[in-house]
């Protein structure tokens, strides 16, 4: 099983899309790793994790053939994680010879709204609600709340496969019953993916996001309860333009933490 981030940046991007602040402009200057996109992912080569703005720009960059995704899992209604208009181009002139006829597409809350009321052509639309399980193809997968844009539906998404990971973008510190229900279904997560928008700026656990201290405490807890092991990888992703995230600065900043930092077209296999 395999992930593969191809967006890692909060809503603005980094460099930010109208920012001239030091740290945008460094980016534009070093580019590399250090351009990031809106955030999503992809599991194997066939389910898509969130369609933002820049989904037509990872499909060219990582040269992956639309047709063939199978399944898209949508976190949340926010911008940088929905763009829906590009799903009309999904028929007719727009899409000869697909090769998978119709995209599973599974929401909740306002994510799932905005879908039923955009027009669609080959998409099987799929209402999912927090702590529910679906079976989609080869993959189980669960939705649990995320803090984050309280009162929209935000979700986060635990992906059961070959291998099992805790997708967690975007998010706050999980609420205590969500730890509760991973300790109870004895989840045991080979890669767990964590909102890290803030990096060093701090933010209480009660908040939207996640910076470095909120995802060390959230770890010690994951491995208090089991679901996160030495062998697990974990991954920090979805940085905001303000935390400053270039890539050798964050990959020295969690050298001893072991994490692993993401970049726009990183894969890993677990
Ligand atoms: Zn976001
Ligand atoms: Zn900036
Ligand atoms: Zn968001």
């Amino acid at each position: 099983m395999k992930i593969t981030y191809l967006g890692t940046s909060a809503a603005e991007g980094f460099p930010a899309i109208f920012c001239n602040c030091k740290f945008c402009n460094e980016a534009r200057a070093l580019g590399g790793k250090n351009i990031r996109t809106r955030s999503q992912s992809l599991i194997n080569d066939d389910m898509l994790i969130d369609f933002p703005q820049d989904t037509y720009h990872h499909f060219l960059t990582s040269n992956i053939e639309g047709d063939r995704i199978k399944h898209l899992l949508i976190t949340h209604s926010h911008s940088d994680h929905l763009y829906p208009e590009d799903l009309v181009l999904r028929y007719g002139a727009f899409a000869h010879n697909m090769r998978q006829e119709r995209l599973n597409i599974v929401a909740g809350g306002n994510a799932y709204d905005m879908l039923s009321k955009t027009e669609q052509h080959g998409i099987t639309l799929l209402k999912i609600s927090p702590f529910e399980t679906i079976q989609l193809g080869d993959y189980r997968v669960t939705a649990l709340p995320a803090r984050h844009a309280i009162g929209t539906g935000a979700l986060i998404y635990v992906i059961e496969g070959e291998k099992n990971i805790l997708y967690a973008h975007d998010t706050g510190f999980l609420f205590d019953e969500v730890l509760e229900f991973i300790a109870e279904k004895r989840f045991s997560f080979d890669l767990i993916s964590l909102d890290c928008t803030n990096v060093d700026i701090p933010i209480s656990d009660e908040g939207n996001h996640m910076g470095l201290p909120n995802i060390r405490r959230l770890v010690c807890r994951l491995n208090e309860i089991g679901a996160v092991s030495a062998s697990t990888r974990i991954v920090i992703n979805h940085f905001s333009h303000n935390a400053a995230p270039f890539y050798d600065s964050l990959v020295e900043a969690v050298r001893s933490d072991g994490f692993i930092v993401s970049y726009d077209t990183m894969t890993i296999e677990v």
